[in-house]
């Protein structure tokens, strides 16, 4: 029998198969290369999307602070911490959080920039139970907003006759008296309750942190008496609600308005 080296049939099947062998190596590198190609591209576009996504935050986020005023809107209380109550049983906190969310829609329709220290009955940023009003205040901190509100309504369960609207500022801060005073005007023209005036504290020592420690334009607003039934009725209505947010828009764009400059110096010096 002859070596299968020289039979012509075991040759041509031999180099059929190199061919074959050969085709297939040729067309794996060709799927590789291929692959290797498609990967880079979709890396590449994928790096620039980032970068001009980056871009835009960067443009956004500059451009937001540069031409629209931040407003920080503290409807107080929350959870745990019911506020007051009123005659009928109704609760301080949820109060302020209605009035609080119609008024964050009103200054954004207005071209403000809103934030909440909550948009719910959760306190979700709160640590420990005591530090309510530390941690609160540092939200408009961290948003570096221009002004501050915050929303309450009294109560004296000792004395139901007591009613009316008072707004509190800082202790020796004529910018925090001055905010106050044009929301408590705005406020009363609603002719809803009693003006009880503005309000500050006497000294550091029994001062509203929301107030005292608080580096933005700050005012506490103190809408009325749950423990009253006249202004428990107006407070608790969907008309009461919209009538005060309302005000309180109209009184913060008026201030806006007669301290643009010292608002943006007073934002580029910090
Ligand atoms: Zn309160």
């Amino acid at each position: 029998m002859e070596p299968k080296v020289f039979d012509i049939e075991y040759r041509r099947k031999l180099l059929y198969k190199r061919k074959r062998r050969r085709q297939l190596i040729f067309q794996i590198s060709i799927f590789l290369s291929v692959l290797c190609v498609s990967f880079f591209i979709i890396l590449l576009g994928n790096k620039d999307n980032n970068v001009s996504s980056v871009n835009q935050k960067i443009t956004t986020s500059s451009s937001s602070t540069e031409e629209k005023f931040i407003i920080c809107i503290d409807p107080g209380h929350g959870d745990w911490d019911t506020g007051a109550k009123g005659t009928t049983g109704v609760f301080e906190k949820d109060i302020v959080l209605n009035i609080s969310l119609k008024l964050g829609k009103l200054l954004e329709s207005n071209g403000m920039k809103v934030v909440y220290t909550r948009t719910n009955d959760s306190l979700s940023w709160l640590e420990t139970a005591n530090d309510s009003l530390k941690e609160r205040i540092k939200i408009p901190e961290v948003f570096d907003a221009d002004l501050f509100i915050s929303i309450h309504c009294n109560s004296n369960y000792d004395s139901p006759d007591s009613k009316g609207l008072e707004t509190w500022y800082k202790l020796s801060n004529n910018d925090s008296k001055e905010l106050s005073n044009i929301i408590q005007q705005y406020l009363l023209k609603l002719n809803y309750t009693e003006d009880r005036g503005l309000k500050t504290y006497k000294s550091k020592d029994d001062a509203l942190a929301v107030l005292e420690l608080n580096s933005s334009i700050s005012s506490l607003i103190e809408l009325g008496f749950l423990s009253n039934a006249s202004d428990e009725k107006y407070l608790n209505s969907d008309l009461g609600q919209s009538n005060c947010a309302e005000a309180i828009n109209d009184a913060i764009l008026s201030y806006i308005k007669s301290n643009k400059e010292s608002l943006i110096n007073k934002r580029n010096s910090n």
